[in-house]
């Protein structure tokens, strides 16, 4: 049987018996034994444990893949100073695609309504997190301290050196041609390791989605059923519609294959809620199954997964729309308007883990004077939202990378449309 669905099973399995065991847990009379192994050795015990050994493994790999990844692209490349075009494309498209996601969200809002009759008996108590200036996040993006910086995964910063050194790589004559190449081994080397964990990825999936779903199962639906909807309606539009016609229409390339190829990064991207988690598996199939240069993939994976979030503004959205409804304010144009461009900005500032999404809202929720004690509505069922929207937040990744790789002549269509390409055991 194939990884996509071993791990496919595995999550079907986890969330059906996640949930069953979140049934038995919150009947009291359940027998004390019973809850004993059900709560503290399986859900808060061994598959806790394994769960967020999974999700570690994944992280580990983030940092190092990143940097020796992007030093191994510029490094390489023939023409250095493409490397503005490149970087202007893909942050370009980038926006582009938030920008066409945050529409679409706040076009499906207004039509569904989905705040729309919600009555506001909460215990509505959310508070803003403290705001940090344009000023500072710009100074924010360049390191003082390469270590630190990768100590801390701020990605960003990581970029900017990585890029730094490979660009000194490449003009360091046979000096450079030795380091680069040593490099590259090391790349290879690092590939070989993301490879070797994804064959892991159903048990950790399982894992993962047992004890979470044994905690807290589906959540309260309740009036957020439209809400909820309309989030998903939009993800899936954007995802499959969209996304297609952009690929389809900027490379030319089958969205088909593209989108069988994604299967099993969209799965680790739903199963941690972290583009950040699966960037070393966003990368592997970018290069290895869809056939982009690494000169190409290695800076625009790991820049989208720091940057680029449309699913996470769709969410945002919708739920500004949502919140506007169940509080009973009416947005104007110019507040859709601001909407538009605070999401955006959101977005690139939202980190690629899991909640951080609920967090920036904050900010396009103060940006048109709604309540951000509006977000307490939501809490209750964000989680399951986030898996779904990081599943299209790394798709966007991936989608880009594939439009710039081939407006810059940097994919091999053979890769692309090979079947077997890549294909992790
Ligand atoms: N969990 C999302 C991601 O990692 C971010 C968010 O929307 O909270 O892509």
């Amino acid at each position: 049987m194939n990884l996509t669905k071993r791990i496919l099973i595995a999550m079907l399995l986890a969330v059906v018996l996640g949930s069953i065991t979140q049934v038995l847990l919150a009947d009291e009379t359940l027998n004390e034994i019973l809850r004993y192994i059900l709560d503290d050795i399986l859900a808060n015990g061994v598959f806790f444990v394994l769960g967020k050994i999974f999700v570690a493994s994944l992280k580990v790999l983030v940092v190092p893949l990143v940097f020796v990844s992007l030093v191994c692209g510029v490094c390489h490349l023939k023409d250095q100073s493409s490397l503005g075009k490149l970087s202007l494309k893909t942050i370009s498209l980038y926006i582009l695609t938030t920008g066409m996601a945050i529409s679409l969200a706040l076009f499906l809002a207004t039509l569904f309504e989905p705040g729309a009759g919600v009555s506001l008996e909460t215990e509505a108590n959310y508070k803003a997190p403290a705001e940090t200036s344009l000023k500072q996040v710009l100074i924010d993006i360049f390191p003082t301290n390469p270590i630190a910086a990768m100590a801390e995964g701020k990605m960003l910063q990581v970029i900017v050196f990585a890029l730094l050194i490979g660009l000194a790589i490449g003009r360091a004559g046979e000096v450079g041609d030795r380091i680069g190449a040593a490099f590259n081994d090391l790349n290879e080397v690092l590939m070989k390791l993301v490879t070797l964990l994804m064959s892991l990825a159903p048990y950790g999936v399982f894992a993962l989605l047992f004890s979470l779903f044994a905690k807290q199962g589906l959540g309260t639906i309740g009036d957020l059923a439209i809400y909820m909807m309309t989030v998903v309606g939009a993800l899936a539009v954007h995802a499959f519609v969209v996304y297609p016609l952009l690929l389809k229409t900027f490379t030319g390339l089958s969205p088909v294959t593209f989108m069988h190829k994604m299967r099993n990064t969209q799965l680790f991207a739903f199963s941690t809620a972290s583009s950040n988690a699966t960037l070393p598996i966003t990368l592997r199939t970018v290069e290895q199954r869809l056939g982009v240069e690494n000169r190409v993939a290695s800076f625009a994976v790991p820049l989208g997964a720091t940057i680029n979030m449309d699913g996470t503004a769709i969410m945002q959205g919708v739920a500004t729309v949502f919140i506007a409804q169940a509080f009973g304010l009416d947005l104007a144009m110019t507040d859709y308007l601001l909407v538009i461009v605070t999401a955006m900005l959101a977005s690139i500032g939202t980190a690629g883990v899991p909640g951080v999404g609920l967090v920036t809202l904050a900010m396009v929720l103060q940006q048109v004077g709604l309540p951000v004690e509006g977000i307490a509505l939501i809490i209750g069922v964000d989680r399951i939202l986030d898996m779904i929207r990081t599943a299209v937040n790394v798709t966007g990744d991936a989608m880009v990378s594939v439009t710039v790789a081939n407006s810059d002549n940097g994919i091999d269509k053979d890769v692309f449309n090979d079947p077997q390409a890549g294909v992790a055991k």
